[in-house]
């Protein structure tokens, strides 16, 4: 329930085109941390790019954040071409339940990436989705989050560490 599908160092390395080919049309993407630095607006070129790419490939996206300022959500979804879903509540499944219906996806054709285990992932886990766990973009968190990354943290080197005993390509780093 908690561990992801997929590992990835950013988002800007998912490959857009293997989800393709699994059928993945919508994606549900995490804000802080996932898409930008934690409370910021700036969004990084290689998330741009990444972005146009999939939209360029027909991909649909939700931005479901459980921010708070939901006017910062609204302006960074408006600016990436991204349907915003403020004040989620992740990892209840309503908010997964409101970007699928948004996107016109379904658990088998949406995929959903963010930086947190226990709410990204354990949401998106429960719904069935496919999960894409990326590492934090920036150090700087909540204090909250940063209590979680505790627990966290050995649960994503014991991933890491399984999964490059089957695939010697993946980042050590996550
Ligand atoms: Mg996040």
């Amino acid at each position: 329930m908690l561990a992801p599908s997929l590992l990835v160092d950013a988002v800007w390395e998912v490959d857009l085109d293997a989800l393709r080919g699994e059928g993945i049309i919508g994606l549900i993407l995490d804000l802080d941390n996932t898409l930008v630095d934690w409370n910021e607006t700036y969004v990084r070129p290689e998330v741009r790019r990444w972005l146009c790419a999939a939209h360029g490939r027909g991909m649909r996206t939700a931005l479901v954040s459980n921010a708070v300022r939901g006017r910062r959500v609204k302006a960074v979804a408006g600016e990436l071409g991204l349907t915003p879903v403020t004040l989620a509540c992740k990892p209840l499944p309503a908010a997964f339940r409101r970007a699928m219906r948004v996107m016109g996806t379904d658990a088998s054709s949406t995929c959903a990436i963010g930086d947190q285990v226990f709410t990204d992932m354990l949401g998106a886990n429960w719904m069935g989705l496919k999960t894409v766990l990326v590492r934090p973009l920036s150090q700087r968190e909540s204090p909250h989050t940063r209590l979680i990354r505790l627990v966290e943290g050995p649960m994503r080197r014991r991933w890491a560490r399984s999964r490059r005993a089957m695939s010697p390509r993946m980042s050590a780093k996550v």
